[in-house]
């Protein structure tokens, strides 16, 4: 939707339309976002499954900071552990 000259929105009716037409807009974009984060997740659980079968290169560092924790990594695929 192009957008609306507000100041010019003179009646309920109108207003209502098009804030259902917003919302409905505003819902497919969620669902879009929702798709792309699916497939996002899902060639990553590729990308581990690819890099598993050669072998992970793990490396542990600490967090900065004085209550640094330790974390586990592979500097390939980047898969946390
Ligand atoms: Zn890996």
């Amino acid at each position: 939707m192009n957008d609306i000259d507000i100041n010019n929105l003179k009646d309920i009716n109108t207003c209502n339309i098009i804030i259902k037409n917003l919302i409905q807009e505003k819902q497919d974009y969620l669902d879009k976002i929702n798709s792309l984060n699916k497939q996002i997740e899902e060639i990553k659980y590729t990308k581990y499954d690819i890099c598993s079968k050669k072998g992970h290169n793990l490396i542990t560092e600490r967090e900065m900071g004085p209550y640094g924790e330790r974390f586990t990594y592979c500097t390939i695929c980047n898969l946390e552990y």
